[in-house]
């Protein structure tokens, strides 16, 4: 959880002596300790399925999908999530990360029993956005596509059968609904009028799981860019912006003790002034979106859902 600069190929931390990862060449930064019997780094290990060795354009596309994958992990274990993987337990996560370009087939993202599945070609910018620009979505990257589809594995194993489960289906509605009677109803009627009253986006309006995981995708974006903000050192000082703001704002790494109210204010003001800062540059806005009244009630449903793993876990250690 440090970055650290390291002159040769290893560095020692704590006494333990740690190596480059093995995937180095294919743009990895993480280390592993030198006595872990693998040379591959804890992200990596994540990779169930991926390219053949021979498969170099697919390799590269892994590359910089994996850049995606150690971000989100980083997050999970900094917001102190239940982050174990297939190989050490039933139902832990893997990645299956594989390219529908090069494998003929065709290759669905998605999340199964803790297998999340996603298609490298969509790292390519002109494939993802031709998919965005069809979908009528005003974001879609590679990150977002991991964020959202682990919502849907905190989802099974964190509120499903457990003590959350009735609030969670007053909120985001039954997630036993059939799916495939959802799928067809939103690409055949698109999302229902007014939709951005009660959702954070149209494909959140399929079904109460899609809905679950846009707001926990949404959750990792908002915490992500703000602890972002908090290390950069960015406050955004009240009696020197130009529009009515009663007191600074400053950013924090970690709103665990906090209400969503306050993230979510935090949030506002901030995601306020990147929009602009990106529309400087001529480019859209970072964050198009806007968050309801309801999806402030799933956002903070969300919330609680990660605070309380992470609770649970300092318990139990
Ligand atoms: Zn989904």
């Amino acid at each position: 959880m440090k970055l650290v600069a390291i002159p040769g190929d290893s560095v020692t931390i704590d006494g333990t002596r740690l190596l480059r990862c093995s995937n180095w060449a294919w743009e990895c930064n993480w280390l592993v300790a030198d006595d872990s019997g693998s040379g591959q780094c804890f992200a990596g290990s994540f990779i169930r399925a991926r390219p053949a060795g021979d498969d170099t354009l697919a390799l590269e596309r892994l590359a910089q999908t994996a850049k995606s994958l150690r971000r989100l992990l980083y997050q999970l274990i900094e917001l102190e999530l239940p982050v174990e993987p297939y190989y050490r337990q039933g139902r832990g996560l893997a990645f299956d990360l594989i390219s529908s370009r090069t494998s003929g087939t065709p290759v669905v993202i998605g999340h199964a029993n803790g297998v999340i599945t996603i298609d490298l070609a969509e790292s390519l910018d002109e494939h993802r956005e031709s998919l965005r620009v069809r979908l009528g979505e005003p974001y879609r990257t590679m990150l977002g596509h991991f964020r959202h589809e682990v919502g849907h594995y905190y989802q099974s194993i964190l509120v499903e059968n457990g003590r959350m489960i009735d609030e969670c289906r007053e909120l985001f509605g039954d997630e036993r609904a059939s799916y495939t009677d959802a799928l067809d109803r939103h690409y055949k009627f698109g999302a229902p009028e007014g939709w951005e009253q009660s959702y954070i986006s149209e494909y959140a309006t399929m079904h109460p799981w899609e809905d679950f995981a846009e707001c926990f995708a949404h959750y990792l974006h908002i915490s992500d860019t703000l602890d972002t903000a908090a290390e950069s050192g960015l406050v955004v000082q009240a009696e020197r912006v130009r529009w009515n703001l009663t007191a600074d704002v400053v950013p924090r790494s970690n709103y665990a003790g906090s209400t969503i109210e306050s993230v979510l204010a935090d949030w506002q003001v901030l995601a306020g002034a990147f929009n602009r800062i990106n529309q400087s540059m001529g480019k859209g806005d970072l964050y198009p979106f806007t968050i309801s009244e309801p999806v402030v009630r799933k956002l903070e449903f969300v919330h609680r859902v990660v605070v309380t793993a992470g609770d649970r876990r300092t318990v139990s250690a």
